[in-house]
Order: C-alpha cells, then structure tokens, then sequence
C-alpha cells in the first residue's frame, strides 16, 4: 500500500509525499518549509511519519526547502552528488546527507525508491518508481522527453504522477521570451500535453488504478485541456485522473 499526497505542483514548487502507512518521504521541497506544512495539516497529514526528503533535482522549485525541512524534522536529504553540489551553497546544513547515484535503488521509510535519470537541464535531474510490498509508483516531471528508461519504468505501476507542462500553441504564441520558449519545449526542457498523451500508453494496463497531471505551466497550459487530453487517453479503461493545482494540495490518494 501506498498512501500519496501532491502537496502542489508548479513552476513555483513541487512536493510530493509518499508514505507506506507508517513512515514517509518528502519527494521535493519546493516550497517555503512553513507553507509544506501547512499544506501538510490541510491534507491531514503528520510531519512525524516524515523520515526523508528526497530530491530530484537542483531547480528551486524543487530544492527550495530541502535544508530547512532537514533541521526541523531531523530527517536526511537523499540526493545525488552532482545535484548536492549545486544546492548546498543555498540549502545550508543538513540534519544528514545520504548520496545516491542516479540509475540506483535504495530503501528509506519502508519504500524501496529507484531512481532513473530523466532528460531535464539540470545537472543530474532523476525520477522515480516507488515500491511497497506490491504496489508500484511512478512520479515522473521535468523532463523535455521520453526515454525508454522511463517507459519501461512505468509498464504496470499502479499508479502514475506525470508532467503534462504546456499546450505547444500556447506556449509558442504565449508571453515568454524566445530563449525560454526555446527551453521549455527542448528534449531537456518540459514534457507538453501531447508528449504527456503518448507516453501515458506506456503505462495502460489492467493494474493502473489513477493518474495524477503534475506540473501545469499556469502561463502555457489550461486544466481543462489537459482534462480532455486525460480523458480522450483513458477512455475505455478504468483509470481514475486528477489534476494537480499549484496553490493548494490534493486530496490523499491510497493506492493498493
Ligand atoms: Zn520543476
Ligand atoms: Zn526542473
């Protein structure tokens, strides 16, 4: 069993957390460590079960309170050594750092984590399945597009939390300067809408139980074009979707 709460997704921070119904991980910090608790209590969840934070990857949206988290619960940091070396100028000391390499699997909170590297332009940017006795989970975002990695990873998880960025249109013709339009819709930029519809097939199978769209541009994309790229995928199976927000957190999802 898996128990996960999106405590928000966006360009302005990323946290997920991921429990086994007794202990918990922070997947990124994303957000000021006072408001990942406050999303925390609306969720109804306790800061006690905490013991990680895992991170993906440099970016501020998902580093930002990886030290603070850290010190006030006392828990280590799980990153990669190239991702440390980019954020320790600015995410101070940590209660503990436990270094991984990218492609490796490693146990913490009772979850085993393997982490596969995503193409993103970040340093050493990863992403991860996560198992807890049968149950399989996928959480999948920053990455400008698909590898085989990341197929194979997500054949028959049980659940799936996936990047859907932008709408390629909007983005193109929206107020973004040309060199972050660029960057956006690179191979190492942000999956869009259409990238996220194709590589959602890989993950069909009888077992998925949900998809949660993560990491919505709030300038280049809609919820509700994603809703009908979501629904337009998973019509005919039994597959139930949300959509995470930015600016609040979403319901608990358990997964069995
Ligand atoms: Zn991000
Ligand atoms: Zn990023």
């Amino acid at each position: 069993m898996i128990r996960l709460c999106v405590l928000g997704s966006g360009s302005s921070g990323n946290c997920v957390y991921i429990s086994n119904g007794d202990s918990a991980i922070l997947l990124d910090a994303g957000f000021s460590g006072k408001e990942i608790l406050a999303r925390m209590d609306m969720a109804g969840l306790d800061p006690a079960t905490i013991r990680a934070v895992v991170v993906t990857h440099e970016h501020i949206d998902h580093s930002r309170s990886a030290g603070i988290m850290s010190r006030k619960l006392k828990v280590p940091v799980y990153m990669n050594k190239k991702t440390h070396a980019r954020v320790s100028g600015a995410i101070g000391i940590l209660h503990e750092l436990e270094i991984f390499d990218v492609g490796d699997g490693f146990e913490v909170a009772g979850l085993v984590a393997e982490s596969f590297a995503i193409p993103h332009d970040a340093s050493d940017p990863c992403a991860f399945l996560f198992r807890s006795n049968g149950t399989r989970m996928a959480v999948i975002t920053d990455s400008g597009s698909i590898s085989t990695v990341m197929e194979d990873k997500v054949k028959d998880v049980d659940y799936l939390v996936v990047e859907a960025n932008h709408n390629r249109e909007m983005l193109m013709a929206g107020p973004y300067p040309w060199e972050l339009k660029q960057r956006v819709s690179s191979r190492m930029g942000h999956l869009s809408n259409e990238q996220c519809a194709g590589f959602l097939k890989n993950a069909i199978s009888p077992k998925l139980q949900g998809v949660t769209f993560a990491h919505l541009s709030e300038t280049n994309n809609n919820p509700h074009l994603v809703r009908q790229m979501a629904e337009d995928e998973l019509s005919g199976h039994n597959v139930k979707f949300t959509i995470a927000a930015q600016n609040r957190p979403e319901k608990v999802v358990v997964i069995e």
